[in-house]
């Protein structure tokens, strides 16, 4: 394959702010980040913002039998062909918003997600990904470190929230390791971690119901449950209790499986 600094020089990338773009030149640190993902032989990947191409050569090199690399500056579209050019068929570049692409189109089979995201809608991205969580069987994703301890974070932590809720009900999740600005051109203003989310979702929980109650839950987050919760229960104190649920305590200090108690009692009131 080309080099990655001859290719960013011959198409003249220079990165845009505005497309998120700060750019793994090391390919090192490209390589750690596919095996993470792996073992990739015979697997399908969707890469979101392959820029120009660091991360999309490493896991091409790591054997993924497919990548399929959704771009929406042309200008590095036209540099992934020359990756393209010398990949056998296994990639293919898509020009478009990631937010407008459909993981149904590349398939039937599991399709594994290996991103360094653009932060501006990493979790955008993330949460519409868990709502058709059933394509995907890992993803390994950048994020900046806030974010990443946000999706990480456990009960009683001032990170613990709506994110936290959303993603642990679904996935577990692991943070793999931590990467400083200066890891990339140029460097962003924040530090990034690279998180692995291994689908495992609760079969005892409506997504929608439990974000209606993480989402009234966290909009009161100094309050006590018995309060913010009172819009959505009649009896608060009692279906708390019914939970399992302290009704003095606050949203932070409830697990993902008092929330998913929380969310059946919701169905069961919309019954
Ligand atoms: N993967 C490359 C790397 O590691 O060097 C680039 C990562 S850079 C943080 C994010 C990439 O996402 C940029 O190439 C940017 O053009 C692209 N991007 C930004 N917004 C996008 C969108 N809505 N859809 C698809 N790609 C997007």
């Amino acid at each position: 394959m080309p080099p990655l600094r001859q290719v960013i020089a011959s198409h003249r990338l220079r990165p845009r702010r505005s497309l998120g773009q700060n750019f793994l030149h090391d390919l090192n640190i490209a390589r750690r980040i596919a095996r993470a993902a792996g073992p990739l032989s015979g697997a399908t990947v969707l890469e979101v913002g392959p820029g120009p191409g660091g991360l999309t050569r490493a896991l091409l090199e790591e054997g993924a039998a497919r990548v399929v690399a959704v771009e929406r500056d042309p200008r590095c579209v036209g540099a992934l062909s020359e990756i393209a050019a010398v990949a056998d068929g296994r990639l293919a570049v898509v020009e478009g918003d990631a937010l407008a692409f459909d993981p149904a189109s590349i398939g039937d089979g599991p399709v594994r997600v290996v991103a360094n995201l653009p932060y501006n809608i990493a979790t955008a991205l993330l949460l519409r990904w868990l709502k058709e969580l059933g394509r995907f069987d890992r993803l390994v994703l950048m994020f900046q470190k806030e974010v990443a301890a946000r999706l990480a974070a456990e009960p009683g932590s001032r990170r613990y929230g709506r994110l936290s809720v959303a993603v642990q009900s679904r996935c577990a999740v692991r943070r793999l390791f931590d990467l400083p600005p200066a890891a990339f051109v140029p460097p962003p203003k924040v530090h990034s971690s690279v998180v692995a989310l291994q689908p495992a979702p609760r079969a005892d929980a409506d997504p929608e119901l439990l974000e209606a109650v993480a989402t009234a839950a966290f909009a009161q987050r100094r309050k006590m449950l018995r309060t913010a919760l009172a819009s959505l229960f009649a009896a608060p104190d009692e279906t708390l209790a019914n939970c399992g649920i302290d009704p003095r305590q606050r949203a932070e200090d409830v697990d993902i499986d008092g929330f998913c108690a929380l969310a059946r009692a919701l169905g069961t009131r919309d019954a």
